[in-house]
């Protein structure tokens, strides 16, 4: 079985959204207890395809012996001190990931706005590293206008190869329509998503990325 009941989330969105290829290189930001690794590891396909999941978490997360084979591992850092060099090197032969995935969350506060602003920090960091630009903040707010003009610079490289695709999960802000400006010009694809198995009361959401330009 899975870890958590999370897998059945990252299951959904790879039905619906075909993230995870057959031999794919994953990054997995936020992986404790490891239930996206499994659901990650079993969309690798069959040990001969290749592959490669690599999972972050503040927390030591052990692999879990089930739905995961030798393609998993992982390594304990806090994401938000991880750099782009660093997280580049944890990918095969350093030459990046194809698809990023972010399940991070602050231990929630119950107090909705701080909730909110650390959930926007780690997703900001997260879509940084994958795409190495970051999404321009002034103050604690993303800034609109700013954004609006931020077309992508030629230079912008993250740990995440041509063609990649990203999921972030946030909790719903006002924010959230700046990461939705910040991606459509750098993805072929950009989607919001709530899959089912999330609990009504909760106010996660996953952003989908499809296709890095
Ligand atoms: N996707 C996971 C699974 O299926 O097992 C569940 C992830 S859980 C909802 C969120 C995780 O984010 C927690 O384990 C937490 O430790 C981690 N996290 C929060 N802030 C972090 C940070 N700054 N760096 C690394 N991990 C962080």
């Amino acid at each position: 079985g899975y870890v958590a009941r999370s897998a059945f989330k990252l299951l959904q969105l790879q039905k619906q959204f075909k993230l995870i290829a057959g031999g794919a290189s994953v990054l997995d930001l936020g992986c404790a207890p490891g239930a996206w690794l499994q659901v990650a590891c079993q969309s690798l396909g069959p040990l001969e395809k290749g592959g490669a999941v690599v999972g972050v978490d503040l927390k030591k997360v052990k692999v879990p012996s089930h739905h995961c084979d030798s393609r998993v591992r992982t390594v304990c850092a806090d994401v938000m001190d991880l750099m782009k060099s660093q997280a580049r090197e944890l990918s095969p032969q350093g030459k990046g990931f194809s698809v990023v995935l972010s399940d991070m969350c602050p231990v929630v506060s119950g107090i909705t706005t701080k909730d909110s602003a650390i959930s926007c920090e780690l997703g900001k960091r997260a879509l940084s590293l994958a795409v190495g630009a970051s999404l321009p903040v002034s103050g604690n707010k993303i800034d609109e206008e700013f954004l609006d003009s931020s077309e992508p610079d030629s230079n912008e490289d993250g740990v995440l190869r041509r063609g990649g695709n990203v999921v972030i999960k946030l909790l719903e802000s006002e924010e959230m329509q700046g990461f939705g400006n910040f991606c459509k010009p750098r993805f072929k694809k950009v989607s919001w998503s709530r899959p089912k198995a999330t609990r009504s009361s909760s106010r996660e959401i996953y952003l989908i990325c499809q296709g890095l330009r």
